[in-house]
């Protein structure tokens, strides 16, 4: 029987969870990256912006409270009764002392009608002692961990410099779950290298994890970055993609997608003036009204061919 929405909506497991409408906020607390500073690699990931990294980018660093305030005051005139979730977004948000991380998260979790975290990082930024405070934390609020893993591909986590492998996203994702603690991946489709089957592949293996929910999108070129060049000298080692190709891509990796998982998006929007391409010109709201009537059209859903093999 084809279900009543062609995938399982992040809104919806968060009206699951609360009996309230929740907005995430985005908070960039100032953290930086191993996979810059030398501790995991240098350089940093081949797509990752460099500017971004400057301390000059972005203004002067306001604090979490103050980040959540100017988050906040947009919905709270719009819906007084809605409730927030502050999300660490930027960089490696895992990725300093734990006394520091604490105080960060505390902070944010102290502001009005804030009711959980989620924090964003890679798969090898996740000391155990601080797994353990997310699992003592998830008992009184809501906590939910996304790791970037961006491939599953051994070959082209080398290529695109990440600095970690599949099998320690595997094991990171595993070591969360097995706490409860809801757990998020991240995946670029589109990286070089990557033919449509592989990244196709890349589904059977997330299937198979014990996750909540899962972010696709479209490789992004940006200004200022070492993929930037490489497409400059190798424009054939990239194959960007069209959007209704892509639409037809994220719809085969949905129908492939274990049903439990929540998709959270299918696409991401860098600033119009990072991006080189591919520039479709459309919101995001215009992106999921093209995949839904394209669901529609092709008369499916996430999980039709999804193998439960254990
Ligand atoms: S993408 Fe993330 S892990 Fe990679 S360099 Fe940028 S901040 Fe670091």
């Amino acid at each position: 029987m084809t279900p009543k929405k062609p995938y399982k909506e992040f809104s919806d497991f968060l009206n699951s969870i609360f009996p309230f409408k929740v907005q995430k906020i985005s908070v960039n607390a100032g953290f930086t990256c191993p996979n810059r500073d030398g501790t995991k690699g240098v350089g940093g990931c081949t797509y990752c912006n460099n500017q971004s990294f400057s301390p000059a980018y972005g203004g002067p660093r306001r604090s979490v409270t103050e980040q959540m305030d100017e988050g906040v005051a947009f919905f709270r005139r719009k819906y007084p009764q809605m409730k927030y979730l502050a999300y660490f977004q930027s960089y490696t948000n895992t990725y300093d002392s734990l006394e520091k991380l604490i105080a960060l998260y505390e902070e944010a979790l102290r502001y009005p009608d804030t009711v959980g975290i989620i924090v964003g990082t890679r798969p090898d930024c996740m000391p155990n002692e601080l797994l353990n405070y997310f699992a003592e934390l998830k008992k009184h609020t809501f906590v939910m961990i996304e790791y970037g893993l961006e491939s599953t591909f051994d070959p082209t986590l080398q290529f695109i410099n990440r600095g970690h492998t599949y099998a320690q996203s595997e094991e990171a994702i595993h070591r969360t779950a097995q706490k409860g603690i809801y757990t998020g991946a991240h995946i670029i489709l589109g990286l070089p290298g990557e033919s449509r089957e592989l990244m196709l592949s890349h589904v059977d293996k997330l299937s198979a994890l014990p996750l909540t929910s899962l972010k696709l999108h479209q490789l992004q070129l940006i200004r200022g970055t070492v993929m930037a060049k490489q497409y400059e000298a190798h424009p054939e080692w990239f194959n960007l993609f069209e959007v209704d190709e892509y639409i037809d891509l994220c719809i085969d990796f949905a129908e492939r997608l274990n049903p439990d998982f929540v998709i959270e998006r299918f696409v991401s929007q860098s600033p119009k003036e990072l991006l080189i391409a591919p520039d479709w010109g459309l919101k995001n709201y215009e992106f999921t009204a093209k995949i839904l009537k394209r669901f529609a059209q092709r008369e499916t859903y996430q999980g039709r061919l999804y193998k439960h093999c254990q």
